[in-house]
């Protein structure tokens, strides 16, 4: 069933092939007849660390390139959402930017705010905290640009090829080769709703997502397909979900070690200078073991493996011995989580999230107290933590948060009193 919705009039006028990769066996479509791999990870290693792929830019400058092009191409660019998605009753922070629309939009019940449209969402996932800061590229906060087009039978936007076209166009505007891109093939669920889907592949890297949402577990009058088991039915609406990840956009443009020296530079040298081994990001040794630990770690499942054999692996992979590696890199991946953990703290709070015991009260203080245990392991005052969180709102900018930036500080220290207390 899904093979038939890959065979798109685009890729054929473009001369893209079908190509079935011979590491993970699944099939992609390239302008490189000769190509084996897909280019995802971990078929193929990271290719743009030092050899970046699209020209440089930092996180303001891709999110306005990206929302400008496609306002060019008749998107109207609409604000944010929260990202404590409380219009939904089965999450408790917005996760996708198409979780924005689901369920009232998705369903036919609302129309769309604009049609199509085009979004940088906010989102947060807490399921890979382990691997933030040692993976070198896992966040807990990432923006997810998008752009959006909701058909019916009465009103065609446009659908698998137009979305495809744009993402090539996309990429190429911002400096990339195209004769390097493959298009995965990747059949999505979730949410209750199913399609064929996209990845799109470059440089070894995963920069985006275009999922065509066209089935759901509602009832239509339309006959149902089974997928896993359960039967899905065509839906009313055909989505365009499409996912660009800005941090990893920034990143390839930058080419950098790790996404988080392309996305927070300030915050990763103000932590390290608290911590007082600021000094390092000028020692040439100290940097080419990082991009090197970044280039191997990046290619590991983390969530899998103990860190001490993931550790094992790659100082065997750069010739320097696990106990260096690791006094080396530990101290240094608290500084990335800690970064990474205190953005998501702005947003959470910067929206109206309080600290509690229950639902994302409950998110917002697991990752408060995570970021004081990491910090206490570096020796940083546990004092500090509102003045990080302070400078993050103000990097991405007090006016685009609900709460006021007094009343933020008021409750992180009330949480670092609170976490005193219990400790
Ligand atoms: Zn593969």
């Amino acid at each position: 069933m899904m093979e038939d919705e890959y065979q798109l009039e685009y890729f054929k006028s473009e001369g893209l092939t079908r190509n079935i990769c011979t590491s993970c066996g699944k099939a992609f479509w390239t302008r490189d007849p000769d190509r084996t791999v897909c280019g995802d990870a971990p078929c193929e290693p990271y290719q743009f660390i030092g050899n970046p792929i699209f020209r440089p830019h930092s996180v303001d400058e891709m999110r306005e390139a990206y929302l400008s092009f496609f306002e060019k191409q008749g998107h109207t660019r609409i604000d944010r959402y929260p990202v404590a998605a409380r219009w939904r009753d089965d999450i408790y922070l917005t996760i996708a930017s198409i979780a924005d629309f689901q369920p009232f939009v998705t369903s036919g019940v609302v129309p769309p705010p604009a049609n199509p449209l085009t979004i940088s969402q906010p989102c947060i996932r807490l399921n890979d905290l382990d691997s933030v800061g040692r993976s070198g590229r896992h966040l807990t906060c990432f923006e997810m640009m998008a752009h959006h087009a909701f058909n019916s039978d009465d009103k065609e936007i446009y659908w698998k090829d137009r979305t495809v076209e744009l993402c090539d166009q996309l990429l190429t505007s911002l400096g990339a080769n195209k004769e390097k891109v493959t298009y995965k093939e990747h059949p999505w669920i979730g949410g209750g709703n199913a399609g064929p889907s996209v990845e799109v592949l470059i440089g070894g890297l995963e920069v985006a997502t275009l999922v065509f949402m066209s089935l759901g577990k509602q009832k239509t009058d339309k006959p149902p397909i089974e997928l896993e088991g359960t039967p899905y039915y065509p839906m009313t609406l055909r989505i365009v979900d499409t996912g660009y990840g800005l941090e990893r956009f920034v990143w390839a443009s930058q080419g950098s070690p790790t996404i988080y020296d392309a996305v927070f530079p300030e915050m990763v040298s103000h932590v390290m200078q608290e911590a007082g081994f600021g000094h390092r990001l000028h020692d040439p040794d100290f940097i080419r073991i990082l991009g090197e630990n970044a280039k191997f770690a990046g290619l590991m499942d983390i969530s899998g493996q103990r860190i001490f054999e993931l550790r094992q692996k790659v100082a065997d992979k750069i010739g320097i011995p696990t106990d260096k590696l690791e006094k080396m890199i530990a101290p240094v991946e608290s500084v990335y989580a800690i970064v990474d953990h205190t953005r998501c703290l702005s947003y959470m709070l910067g929206d109206c999230i309080v600290p509690s015991n229950a639902k994302d009260g409950y998110l917002a203080r697991l990752v408060l107290r995570r970021t004081l245990r990491m910090m206490r392991e570096l020796n940083l005052p546990d004092d500090k933590l509102g003045d990080l969180i302070e400078r993050q709102m103000k990097i991405i900018g007090l006016s685009k948060f609900e709460q006021d930036p007094d009343v933020v500080m008021e409750i992180v220290d009330r949480e670092v009193e609170k976490y005193r207390t219990t400790m």
